[in-house]
């Protein structure tokens, strides 16, 4: 019983140093200035994508919206 829990929160910890590791990657592509703990403060969304931007270092950012009923054919 209690291995199966430890297993269960092991599997949940490796799912948040995932999404955290891609994080990072991100934030290394746009090494310009010190780690910041970004405070995201996103538009609402009227498209696939709002315009958020950092309240402790002003980066401007697009966020994906995920709009499932939005097609977009440039094509
Ligand atoms: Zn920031």
């Amino acid at each position: 019983m209690t291995a199966y829990a430890v297993r269960e929160i092991e599997k949940v910890v490796e799912e948040a140093e995932a999404v955290a590791a891609e994080a990072s990657v991100e934030s290394t592509n746009m090494a310009n200035s010190p780690v910041c703990a970004h405070h995201w403060i996103i538009e609402p969304a009227n498209g696939p994508v709002s315009q958020g931007q950092c309240q402790n270092c002003l980066e401007v950012r697009d966020f994906k919206n995920f709009v499932d009923s939005y097609h977009q054919d440039d094509d």
